[in-house]
């Protein structure tokens, strides 16, 4: 089958011919239809540091898909050969106090397929069946294939009560985009989004009914007053990973505010401790989705009028998936989808 590979252990991937995966009796073969690219497939590309600590090297990448299944393992009795699927990419384990209470995503085993595991990437992707999420009729593939940080979106603003709120995102990439359209479906009352990339958040700006706010050159206390906040945002909701950012959302929040964190700043960041205690701030980190309450949600969502198919800026045949990966470091793109038919 065809795959695309973190072949050698230097800059690139590489499209070739890998082995169709063999299925054990608790998995399914996925034939995939449709993949995203997601920026951890870009830090693998560009062999930095994080990706040279954490890849074994040969690895099939990526972790975003839609498929069809075409096998079952001998004991999966609740799925079917021909059925449209996406998937949770982080695989389990069962053993962690974690996983036996019912808090799957906090296992501290869990394995990442297209990272730790073979990926999405290829023709073909070996799934634990119990990672499997069905799709519904009104979610076409190619929102299928963006599930995964459609997800990190829906977890991050499901943290806090949005309803009547005032909102502040941080970064206009393409989570932060599909958070704010979470927070506006679900009745937030003010979402502003900022961001330094006026492309981004101009496409902020048509996927969502948000106001986008470019932080190089505006100046957010403005923009908070002529909106009518009294003391500032209710929740925040940091999808940058910039240190800057995330001091200024500290610095626009009401006492008494909550933050959800899902970007990733680059190291150890230097915080103000002294506002977010005399603020009383609560801080919640956030990582991957809830398993599975966050699919629930999602495809609930989604089925219900959440239209996020804006995000999708690019969509092109495997085949040119350098240039997929070439848009994507410009930082100038929403998702990027790669068709595997
Ligand atoms: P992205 O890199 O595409 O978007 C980040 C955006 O932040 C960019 O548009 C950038 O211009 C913007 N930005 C930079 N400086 C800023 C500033 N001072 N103020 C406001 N915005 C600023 O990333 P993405 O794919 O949308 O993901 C969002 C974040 O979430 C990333 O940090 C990513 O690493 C992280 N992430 C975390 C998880 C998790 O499980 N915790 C999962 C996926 C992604
Ligand atoms: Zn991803």
């Amino acid at each position: 089958m065809k795959a695309l590979v973190k072949a050698k252990a230097e800059e690139g991937l590489w499209l070739q011919n890998e082995p169709v995966p063999e299925i054990g009796p608790g998995d399914v073969l996925i034939r995939i239809r449709k993949t995203g690219i997601c920026g951890t497939d870009v830090h693998i590309w560009n062999w930095d540091e994080w990706a040279q600590r954490t890849v074994p090297v040969p690895m099939i990448t990526g972790h975003e898909f839609a498929g069809e299944i075409v096998e079952l393992g001998r004991d999966v009795t609740d799925l079917r050969v021909g059925q449209r699927v996406s998937g949770e990419g982080h695989l389990i384990g069962k053993t962690s106090r974690q996983s036996r209470s019912g808090q799957f995503h906090l296992d501290p085993e869990t394995k990442g397929i297209g990272v730790n595991v073979q990926g999405a990437f290829a023709e073909y992707l070996r799934l634990p069946a119990f990672n499997v999420v069905p799709l519904p009729d009104a979610v076409p593939d190619r929102i299928g294939a963006i599930l995964d940080p459609l997800g990190n979106a829906v977890h991050t603003a499901l943290s806090f009560n949005l309803v009547g709120e005032d909102v502040l995102i941080t970064g206009a990439g393409p989570i932060g985009i599909m958070a704010a359209a979470v927070a506006r479906h679900v009745g937030a009352r003010h979402v502003v989004i900022t961001d330094v990339n006026q492309t981004r958040l101009d496409l902020a700006g048509r996927v969502a009914d948000v106001t986008p706010v470019n932080v190089a050159t505006e100046d957010l206390d403005a923009v908070r007053s002529r909106l009518g906040m009294r003391q500032g945002f209710d929740v925040g909701l940091e999808m940058s990973g910039n240190t800057h950012a995330f001091d200024q959302m500290v610095e626009a929040m009401v006492t008494g505010g909550r933050i959800a964190m899902l970007g990733i700043p680059p190291g150890k960041s230097p915080v103000d401790w002294n506002r977010i205690v005399f603020k009383s701030i609560t801080i919640k980190g956030i990582y991957g989705r809830e398993i599975f309450e966050t699919w629930y949600k999602m495809l609930a969502m989604l089925e219900n009028g959440l239209d996020i198919g804006g995000v999708i800026t690019h969509e092109m045949p495997v085949a040119d998936f350098a240039e997929g990966f070439q848009i994507m470091r410009a930082g100038q793109s929403g998702k990027i989808v790669l068709d595997w038919d």
